[in-house]
């Protein structure tokens, strides 16, 4: 029964805190509740009810309860064997939303319990745990008392007695005891904050962990002068901001450094970053030495080909278009070799491409630099194996999705952190609007009269159900539709995620050369996509995506000088979502709107598989706790200054659990 729950070791046990609390002293009468609370009750059940509906497809069982102030009815869809479960006289505590049927104050599916009479005297918070059939509450809950009285106070802490004095955190027996069977509200919160100090904490001595032995990496010095630099910024077609300057001016100490860079930079969309990677890359090839440049879709592996061309290899520019190549899937298999020579014996400098890059026979002569663009699109693995293909190569990764302070330090705690929150001079702000779905004739208006003065537009259509079949299926409808009867004079090009890389490409690069008026597409376009003449990009569905998403997708217009527009169109009139797309109108800031992000949905948006792993193995920490997270990260920082490689006694217990925390695997989150 308890291997059903997962519970297999004592930790597990220990471990396998309440999914709530009922807390009896916070009791309300029936008479206050009111509609819109989210209350717990007790009443004792004075009608049960049970019967189809309409059709007979449905049950709906209604269960009144009194608690002497006041009835409360309840009712339960499909649920009929709770009718047998109770009976008339049972009292019961019920927690839910009061909701309103009739002029009447129900609850809808609320959560019940039996009520045990000895607790509304003995505790006054109970624990409620999360069971599967067979078990009742009353016997896992006194297991669990058995369990934890027995076995807390006699596990000896893991954190050492200094860090817990620092922190100010209660020692372990108290947290684990107080985590299950607490004694007051308070003393529960500071539980819950020792055992989620110590998840932070694990991670943060682990990334730091990472970081020291980056550190301890050579890396080839590559160093230019002043002369140099200020004339590769002089042939530039325009000047670089102040934040682009403030970077790459970073990026040189690094590659100056004779350590290995490791550094994340983050910019906003839209903030211009490629060039900053190409200059970096050119300091680089001043040594004589290689660069690589991984995207994650070949559509913006060939944009940043052509970017690096611009830069480096037009006429002022310091390399021959020669020594820069592309290399992607569908690069021909004579033009691959061709490549993989050239790379193997130094004479292509510069190579950018997608995954493709990985592959087994692509050697390098010199890879010193590695950078890899919308990072959160890779896995660990693939960064790691370009990286490998150099010896401690610099490396660059970069990401247009912002990450809120708290998440980067936990996750990429391990990298040096550039941020790049301005854009290039001329840009007008977006404007955002939300419609509703009864306004999409004015969007379509607007479509059409962007279109007219000559610009761009893209429609986005959301991948409901997580399968590619609808998501063709939608797309490749909704295109018919709008080309029949909305737009039947304009061109409409169509892009899902169906396609076959070239055909994605041959399409985008169509819709670049204005072949196409408006591009009806999937969220393929999502990531990095550069269309300097699109204005206007509408998102049908917008409910469906995370502000993050919207955000990445809104900077795929406002490219240019010209005043740009995001329309959000959500599928159903709901004012909480309507609520949170409000957001999208209210700011362009893409790091405000992650931190929002992260608050309504959590860190899951932000991160990669691996980094989602993570999460999920945090039960009581919340990534969106920058306080516990700061200070978590100044405790694993003191320790790391005081006892480096952890040999001190004291720091013993810690060091173990650490491993087992990392698995003896290597914290590489980068
Ligand atoms: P992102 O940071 O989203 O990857 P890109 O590197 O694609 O942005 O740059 C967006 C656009 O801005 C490109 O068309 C690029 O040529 C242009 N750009 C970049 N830096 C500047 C600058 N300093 N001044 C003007 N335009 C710039
Ligand atoms: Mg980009």
């Amino acid at each position: 029964m308890l291997t059903r729950l997962g519970l297999n070791t004592l930790g597990d046990m220990l471990y396998n805190f309440p999914r709530r609390y009922e807390d009896y002293s916070q009791l309300k009468p029936i008479r206050d509740v009111f509609y819109g609370q989210q209350v717990t009750v007790i009443g004792e059940v004075t009608l049960i009810n049970s019967h189809p509906l309409r059709g007979g497809k449905m049950t709906i069982t209604e269960v009144v309860i009194n608690d002497g102030t006041a009835a409360l009815r309840l009712s339960w869809f499909n649920q009929p064997w709770l009718a047998n479960r109770l009976k008339v006289g049972d009292a019961i505590s019920v927690s839910g939303k009061v909701e309103q049927y009739l002029g009447r104050l129900v609850m809808n599916s609320p959560d019940w319990e039996p009520v045990e009479v000895e607790n509304l005297h003995t505790n006054r918070i109970v624990p409620i745990y999360p069971l599967t059939a067979n078990v009742t509450q009353k016997w896992l809950r006194k297991l669990m008392h058995q369990v934890v009285t027995y076995w807390a106070p006699r596990l000896t802490d893991h954190l050492p007695e200094t860090i817990r004095t620092a922190a100010g955190l209660p020692d372990l027996c108290t947290a684990l005891l107080q985590a299950h069977f607490p004694d007051s509200d308070e003393k529960l919160q500071a539980a819950r904050q020792r055992l989620a100090f110590d998840e932070i904490f694990f991670l943060q001595t682990g990334v730091l962990r990472q970081r020291r032995d980056w550190q301890s990496l050579p890396g080839r010095l590559l160093a230019v002068e002043n002369k140099w630099l200020d004339s590769r910024l002089a042939a530039l077609p325009f000047a670089l901001t102040a934040a682009q300057k403030k970077v790459l001016s970073e990026i040189r100490l690094d590659l100056a450094s004779g350590q290995s860079m490791n550094r994340l930079l983050q910019g906003d969309v839209g903030s211009g970053k490629t060039v900053v990677a190409a200059l970096a890359a050119a300091i680089v090839n001043a040594s004589g030495a290689q660069a690589a440049i991984m995207a994650p879709t070949s559509i913006l592996a060939e944009q940043h080909y052509r970017t690096f061309l611009n830069i480096l290899a037009s006429e002022n520019g310091i390399l021959q278009p020669a020594r820069i190549r592309l290399l992607v899937g569908d690069t021909p298999a004579a033009e691959k070799d061709e490549i993989r020579l050239g790379l193997a014996d130094g004479t292509i400098l510069i190579v950018i491409g997608t995954h493709a890059l990985l592959e087994d026979p692509v050697a390098f002569k010199d890879l010193q630099f590695v950078t890899i663009d919308e990072q959160h699109r890779f896995g660990v693995e693939q960064r790691a194996l370009l990286r490998s293909k150099g010896t401690n190569p610099h490396l660059l990764v970069m990401t247009a999705t912002p990450i809120p302070r708290s998440l980067a330090l936990t996750v990429y705690g391990d990298l040096d952190i550039s941020v790049m929150d301005e854009l290039p001079p001329g840009r007008q702000p977006i404007q955002t609007y939300v419609l509703s779905p009864t306004e999409r004739e004015r969007a379509y208006t607007l479509v059409e009269s962007q279109v007219k003065s000559s610009h761009q537009a893209f429609i986005i259509y959301p991948l409901v159900e997580e399968s590619e079949k609808s998501e063709l299926l939608a797309a490749t409808q909704e295109h018919d539709r709008l080309q029949k009867d909305i737009f039947r004079k304009l061109k409409l090009g169509l892009l899902h995620g169906r396609m076959k890389p070239d055909e994605k490409d041959a399409v985008m690069l169509a819709f670049r050369d204005r072949q196409y008026d408006i591009l009806v597409s999937t969220t393929v376009v999502e990531v990095g996509v550069d269309v300097p003449n699109a204005t206007v990009i509408l998102v049908e569905g917008a409910n469906h995506f995370g502000l993050a998403q919207l955000h990445q997708l809104r900077g795929r217009v406002g490219r240019a000088a010209a005043q740009s527009y995001c329309l959000l169109i959500p599928d159903h009139e709901d004012a909480a979502e309507n609520q949170r797309l409000q957001a999208m109108a209210e700011t362009n800031d893409g790091f405000i709107l992650a931190e929002r992000d992260l608050q309504q949905r959590g860190p899951g948006e932000f991160l990669g598989t691996r980094q989602a792993g993570y999460a999920t193995s945090l039960r009581m920490a919340n990534l969106g706790d920058i306080q516990l997270i700061e200070k978590a990260r100044q405790q694993a920082q003191a320790l790391f200054a005081r006892d480096p490689d952890l040999k001190n006694p004291e720091n013993g217990l810690l060091a173990e659990a650490l491993g087992r925390f990392w698995g003896g695997g290597k914290g590489d989150v980068s």
